[in-house]
């Protein structure tokens, strides 16, 4: 049984988008159970939470895929986002929201989102236009596509590697 995002026991999550959008060899590592370091709460993967579950009284959404706050409520709409302590992931953070307000939709959920850096005075806003959703489903694919290759894509330089905790696995 195929459905999108999913292949038998394994999802894309939140956070293996967040990874895609950094280095895609660091996508399959997370994904094949290389787990650099424990403490990281964004390298923790594979947990699959059996119940989708949407309860009004929290503030916390907790979905097969991943964890997001509920920031307020606009009408019948939910402004969903997270608080950063920085932009420098801002790109991932935004993409991450993204595919969590297409996961919401798939539920028939209608959601905005909300990136806030309070550090920083900066908000940024998201909604789920058709260009977006469509960005958001080819990355499902694709990290589906990179999860299930029997090797990981060859290591490229890039402006993470020196804060990467697999540097010494790629780099050594
Ligand atoms: S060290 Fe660089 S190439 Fe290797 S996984 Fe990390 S970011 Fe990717």
């Amino acid at each position: 049984m195929e459905k999108e995002g999913m292949y038998m026991d394994f999802y894309v999550t939140g956070t293996l988008i967040w990874y895609y959008y950094i280095c895609k060899r660091q996508v399959w590592l997370l994904a094949h159970g290389m787990e650099a370091d424990q403490e990281d709460e964004n390298i923790r993967i594979g947990r699959l939470i059996g119940e989708t579950s949407y309860e009004r009284e929290k503030k916390e959404i907790d979905i097969a895929t991943g964890k997001f706050d509920v920031m307020r409520r606009e009408g019948e709409n939910l402004v969903v986002g997270e608080i950063k302590k920085s932009s420098r992931f801002v790109e991932s953070a935004g993409k991450q929201l993204l595919f969590y307000l297409y996961q919401l939709k798939t539920m028939g959920i209608e959601a905005k989102g909300e990136l806030l850096i309070p550090e920083e005075r900066k908000k940024f806003l998201f909604t789920l236009d058709e260009e977006s959703e469509k960005e958001i489903k080819k990355a499902i694919k694709e990290i589906e596509k990179i999860v299930f290759s029997p090797l990981p894509p060859p290591a490229v330089k890039n402006k993470y590697c020196g804060r990467c905790a697999y540097a010494e696995f790629c780099w050594a």
